[in-house]
């Protein structure tokens, strides 16, 4: 019987993306996707907190419209979004050696397509 090819996914590391966008940018140049139909949005998230004071997170999420970059990953290139994210938050790869990264670092999503 053959084995099944593992799953993969992004893993994304929200507690440190500083909100800049490459990764929405990088992915409409690589499939020239027209603005705001790209395979990654980019949501700010301001939490407010008592006495005036607020948090603000940015959620980098795939859209439906993300092939997680079959075409790159199969030469062994990575993704264009994680190659362009200055700040690394973006990883590739099999969703279970992602899961087991998430047990040593909170605060990250966890990401696979249908
Ligand atoms: S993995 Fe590829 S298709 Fe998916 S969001 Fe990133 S750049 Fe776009
Ligand atoms: S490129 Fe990286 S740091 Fe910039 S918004 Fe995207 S995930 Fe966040």
């Amino acid at each position: 019987m053959r084995e099944k090819k593992p799953r993969n996914g992004l893993l994304i590391d929200y507690e440190f993306c500083t909100g800049c966008k490459a990764c929405v940018v990088a992915c409409a140049q690589e499939y020239g996707w027209p603005a705001g139909q790209g395979g990654m949005r980019v949501t700010e998230i301001l939490q407010e907190l008592p006495k005036g004071r607020g948090y603000l997170s940015f959620l980098p999420f795939p859209t439906e419209s993300c092939v997680l970059c079959a075409g790159r990953t199969r030469k062994g290139l990575k993704t264009a979004c994680e190659q362009h994210c200055l700040a690394a938050v973006i990883r590739h790869g099999p969703v279970q050696e992602l899961a087991r990264e998430m047990e040593r670092k909170p605060r990250m999503v966890l990401w696979a397509p249908r």
